[in-house]
């Protein structure tokens, strides 16, 4: 919404705001925040409000650390669950500019802004991004801590009372449109516990700002009913994992640019190209789709998660499914991202690629039909199927040697980003696991 200083204070007054949060997001895409008493809103609102950026992730730098936020006005929102005894609570999502009052470039948010900015440079008008997170409910032990307990023993599609966590899944959809998200479906997941909630699609830097509201708003209502709720990727081994769905088209004035109702597949040229940009550089961009130790244990074989580079229009096994939908709701859906990304740098990452494709002329291989996880390895080999990345180690490796996602990403954060991964990298590496016991140490 286009909302004005005057109407965001007169919003203020009519719903007896007392306080506002600042929000941005650091560079692991974690939300933080910088709270101000109502009374320093119109500072606020005149970009005056300064915090130290030292002990943020990716935001050090090393001459200074004073940041300024520059509230996005269009973002003003009242916190309905957050009511206190004597007010409100609202929200503003913030840009990060320096002293200099230039967008400080470490910004996931600004890094968006800029590659949604290329896009329009080459034609574009929107990136339309819609995505389908799913998430596990578990108990809360009696100190609120989180077990590995399961909220309800459903599956796919199940109705209450087996499906005991449809109540929670409503209080979120209800909680979600008091905020004006447009909410779509909701349903239970494949796994004991697992949910998936669906809202509509947006431009590219909505639809990221809204990711990041929808997790907060899961986690705070899942815990009013005594459950931890928790997006990370693969929880249980054995069974599904949690993954982040992201379907996307570009546009412009209205008109959904991958439908073309003359070709066979009614797919167009620019859909085709941007489908080759994003399998060229699906290896490079992992890292910013599944940025976890974790997310690699869901990229494997036998749980509907994607491990080899390929699409199709039906075949759920592929990296990038072409849903059946056609005319302006035509779209790709790139089936590898999961919800532990920083969703910024996720979207930034698959329009670079995609844009890529559109650029350099590339050629789409042809669509697979057949159930990827039945092929073996030579099949996959001879038709050309690359593999994503098994580990964050490969994840790293690839992308740190990608002139792109340099590019798309920026010096800056690129630097930081393989810095903090390879970190995490190291500390995981030398952990002796309980598997290494159970195999090793009788025989060995
Ligand atoms: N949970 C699966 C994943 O990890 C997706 C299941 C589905 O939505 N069909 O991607
Ligand atoms: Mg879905
Ligand atoms: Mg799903
Ligand atoms: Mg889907």
């Amino acid at each position: 919404k286009n909302y004005t200083r005057v109407d965001i204070l007169n919003s203020a007054k009519e719903n007896n705001v007392k306080y506002v949060r600042l929000q941005f997001t650091d560079m692991l895409g974690v939300v933080k925040n910088v709270e101000i008493p109502v009374t320093n809103l119109e500072r606020a609102l005149s970009n005056e409000i300064m915090f130290d950026g030292s002990s943020i992730q990716g935001f050090v730098r090393i001459d200074e650390a004073d940041m300024y936020l520059y509230p996005d006005l269009s973002t003003w929102l009242i916190l309905e669950w957050e009511t206190l005894s004597e007010g409100k609570v609202a929200r503003l999502i913030c840009d990060i500019y320096t002293t200099e009052h230039v967008p400080f470039d470490g910004d996931p948010r600004f890094i968006l802004k800029r590659n949604l900015e290329r896009m329009k440079s080459l034609g574009f008008e929107k990136f339309n991004v819609g995505v389908e997170p799913e998430f596990f409910l578990f108990k809360l032990d009696e100190h609120g801590r989180p077990t590995m307990e399961f909220s309800d023993l459903g599956g796919y599609f199940d109705l209450a009372p087996i499906d005991g966590s449809e109540d929670v899944r409503r209080d979120i959809v209800l909680e979600l449109e008091k905020m004006g998200f447009d909410m779509e479906v909701s349903h239970h997941e494949v796994a004991f516990g697992q949910h998936e909630i669906n809202f509509h699609f947006d431009n590219a830097l909505e639809a990221c700002d809204n990711i990041q509201t929808f997790k907060i708003v899961v986690k705070n209502v899942a815990r009013r009913h005594g459950y931890h709720a928790t997006f990370m990727p693969k929880p249980i081994q054995g069974i599904n994992g949690s993954g982040m769905h992201t379907n996307c088209s570009l546009s412009k004035d209205g008109v959904n640019l991958f439908y073309d109702p003359t070709t066979h597949n009614q797919l167009s040229e620019t859909a085709l190209k941007f489908i080759a940009g994003v399998m060229k550089h699906a290896q490079e961009f992992a890292l910013v789709t599944n940025p976890t130790v974790n997310s690699y244990k869901r990229l494997v074989p036998g749980y509907e998660a994607p491990c080899y580079i390929s699409w199709s229009d039906a075949n759920r096994s592929t990296m990038i499914r072409i849903p059946a939908a056609r005319g302006n709701a035509t779209r790709i859906e790139v089936r590898s991202v999961d919800a532990s990304a920083n969703p910024y740098l996720a979207i930034s990452g698959v329009l670079a690629s995609g844009l890529y494709g559109i650029e350099n002329n590339l050629k789409t291989l042809s669509p697979i039909k057949k159930n990827l996880f039945k092929m073996s390895d030579a099949e996959r080999k001879r038709l050309g199927i690359k593999n994503l990345p098994e580990s964050l180690k490969e994840a790293v490796d690839n992308f740190s040697s990608s002139s792109l996602m340099k590019e798309t990403i920026g010096d800056f954060l690129f630097e930081k980003l393989i810095e903090a991964k390879c970190r995490e990298w190291n500390e995981y590496k030398v952990r002796v696991t309980p598997y290494e016991l159970e195999k090793y140490l009788p025989i060995i």
